[in-house]
């Protein structure tokens, strides 16, 4: 029997099953531990979703990875459970930047952005929001709030009492004279 030359595009077509309901292009190959789904085509592995988008559409554009435009972090928590990671339908790809993926992502990082109000549901925004220099968004309200705890001020008084305290207190007082 002679060997069956197939190309790469008859490939990656041969291992989908399209799903009437999402229009996602779901791949009936192996599926890696993360949830995305993996091609082989001539003993060289490639993404599923990436092969089919350079064959279907073109190469993806230079520093852009493929969004899955068919996830949505709203409905899809993500991960591993994802299915919408083992689709290959290019209709459902978008090559966007590596920010722009992890902000339609339910990361920590994204979730924080989103945070309109703090868990003491003051507004993130405007003059009550500082950044901090970690890029953390910080609730100025919060922060004063804490300085006024009495577990605050307990640690202040202690700060205060402290030889350390005393130490910088009598540099300051050379310093003066
Ligand atoms: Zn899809
Ligand atoms: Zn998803
Ligand atoms: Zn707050």
């Amino acid at each position: 029997m002679p060997v069956q030359k197939i190309s790469r595009k008859e490939y990656l077509l041969s291992k989908i099953l399209v799903n009437p309901e999402t229009g996602c292009w779901e791949w009936q190959g192996y599926i890696m531990p993360k949830g995305y789904a993996q091609a082989c085509f001539h003993s060289v592995h490639a993404l599923a979703h990436v092969a089919m988008y350079e064959e279907l559409v073109g190469p993806v554009p230079e520093g852009l990875i493929l969004d899955h435009t068919c996830h949505d972090w709203r409905v899809c928590e993500g991960g591993k459970a994802c299915p919408h990671r083992r689709c290959a339908n290019p209709d459902h790809l978008e090559p966007v930047t590596y920010l722009e993926n992890n902000r339609r992502s339910n990361s920590n990082s994204a979730k924080q952005g989103r945070q309109t109000h703090c868990k003491h549901d003051h507004p993130l925004s405007g003059e009550n929001l500082r950044i901090g220099p970690d890029g953390k968004r910080i609730c100025r309200q919060c922060a004063s709030n804490r300085k006024r705890s009495p577990e605050y001020q307990k640690w202040q008084y202690a700060y205060y009492r402290s030889e350390r305290y005393k130490e910088l207190e009598e540099k300051r007082k050379r310093r003066r004279t």
